[in-house]
């Protein structure tokens, strides 16, 4: 797997980065959410305050990993 940078994904990015359950996984694990790093993420890897942000098509990605269902 590729050592992804200590930075956030760009916003433009998030819903290349829901589709790779390689990175949703790695901010999982790092417990830090993918836009801003803040700590305490759910299953998408997402903090709540950004996932409060969030629009389609990426609210309904996030929403899929957090029934269960995947990229
Ligand atoms: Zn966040």
């Amino acid at each position: 797997m590729n050592r992804l940078n200590s930075e956030g994904i760009p916003r433009d990015q998030l819903g290349w980065a829901l589709s790779q359950p390689s990175i949703v996984n790695h901010y999982r694990k790092l417990g830090k959410c993918m836009l801003c790093l803040r700590p305490g993420v759910n299953e998408a890897g997402v903090c709540e305050i950004c996932n409060t942000l969030l629009e389609s098509p990426e609210r309904d990605q996030v929403q899929r990993w957090i029934i269960g269902i995947g990229p």
